[in-house]
């Protein structure tokens, strides 16, 4: 948990789909290992992916190499570097790190945070 950093909302992507970023970052989404802290019975707490580590969001969206595999991707398609992140919180500021317009930055975060949203259903 991080109180310290404050979630940074991008108006080209909706709320409900930039809130699942916003939960994530909180490991406040409902993964294996985040029900079964709350008690709700899960079979495993694999990752549903790779069933090989604890399915946490910092897994699921950073260290899962199915993950990396999706991130690399998108650096290839928005030619930018590489994405190298060791957690929630380095894929959230990634735009902060590129070079660019501001436009572009927004462009980057935007992508990141529907990314996390397309997780979702
Ligand atoms: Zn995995």
């Amino acid at each position: 948990m991080r109180p310290s950093r404050v979630f940074e909302w991008n108006n080209w992507v909706p709320k409900k789909v930039a809130i699942v970023a916003w939960r994530s970052e909180m490991e406040r989404l409902p993964t294996k290992c985040a029900l079964s802290i709350r008690n709700i019975p899960v079979q495993n707490q694999r990752c549903m992916l790779c069933s090989e580590y604890d399915e946490t969001s910092e897994h699921l969206f950073v260290s899962c190499h199915f993950a990396q595999t999706i991130w690399q991707n998108i650096a290839g398609w928005c030619r930018m570097p590489p994405i190298i992140a060791f957690d929630v919180k380095d894929l959230l500021e990634l735009h902060g790190f590129s070079t660019g317009s501001k436009k572009k930055k927004k462009a980057i975060n935007a992508i990141v945070l529907v990314t996390f949203g397309a997780s979702e259903g």
